[in-house]
């Protein structure tokens, strides 16, 4: 999943970031408020992180901006400790859940996985299609009882199908969603990710339509 971090403190992004890269995320990062603005409009995230207290352009007014812009991407907010009435004015201006500094790394990535849960629909985070078996929360995929390796951009790819089931996903929709944005971006290499995934999972979980790109089946 593509997620925007805009934290201006940079031991904490350096933290956050790396936590979230271990998740298999793709993570850009924004330092000041002008900057996260920008890549909020313009970049297809799955998650937004934002600070409140941002430099050049306070979290608030930026998620105002957003919502009134009708961008309805979840967004978690970093508040200060005794912030409480950030959180309450975060919370109105339009987001989904908030984390007060300091916190647990490991109750930010699973209030993440839980909002990606929430916006794909999907309330179990254990994943069946026929004998293959995907555990959103830790990426743990099995097929017929055998565990699967997976590398960190082939499960980056399956997440993103399983957590957007039913709908037909294109080549570049996909490379938007696993790479940064300064990541080297090369639509084609999806198709290499694709044909290992169906050479270790199986011909039938990824479906295929040439031309618009692949998709897996909603929930039976
Ligand atoms: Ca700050």
């Amino acid at each position: 999943m593509r997620i925007l971090l805009a934290e201006d403190e940079l031991a904490l992004c350096d933290q956050i970031k790396q936590a979230l890269t271990a998740e298999g995320h793709a993570v850009d990062v924004a330092g000041d408020g002008l900057d996260a603005a920008h890549f909020g409009e313009t970049e297809p995230y799955d998650i937004i992180i934002l600070d409140i207290g941002l430099p050049t352009r306070d979290g608030l007014s930026i998620l105002k901006d957003w919502r009134r812009q009708g961008l309805d991407v979840p967004v978690l907010i970093l508040t200060a400790r005794d912030g409480w009435s950030e959180k309450v004015d975060g919370l109105d201006a339009g987001a989904d859940d908030y984390m007060t500094k300091p916190f647990h790394m490991a109750e930010l990535l699973a209030r993440i996985r839980v909002l990606l849960r929430r916006r794909s629909g999907r309330v179990n985070p254990v994943f069946t299609r026929g004998d293959v078996t995907i555990d959103l929360r830790t990426g743990r995929t099995v097929r017929a009882g055998m565990i699967v390796e997976l590398t960190q951009q082939e499960a980056a790819v399956l997440s993103y199908l399983a957590h957007n089931t039913g709908r037909m996903v294109s080549r570049s929709e996909l490379s938007e969603h696993i790479y940064e944005y300064d990541g080297d971006r090369d639509s084609n290499t999806i198709a290499v990710f694709i044909a290992r995934l169906r050479k270790k999972l199986g011909p039938d979980l990824i479906a295929t339509t040439r031309g618009r790109g692949y998709m897996i089946a909603e929930d039976p």
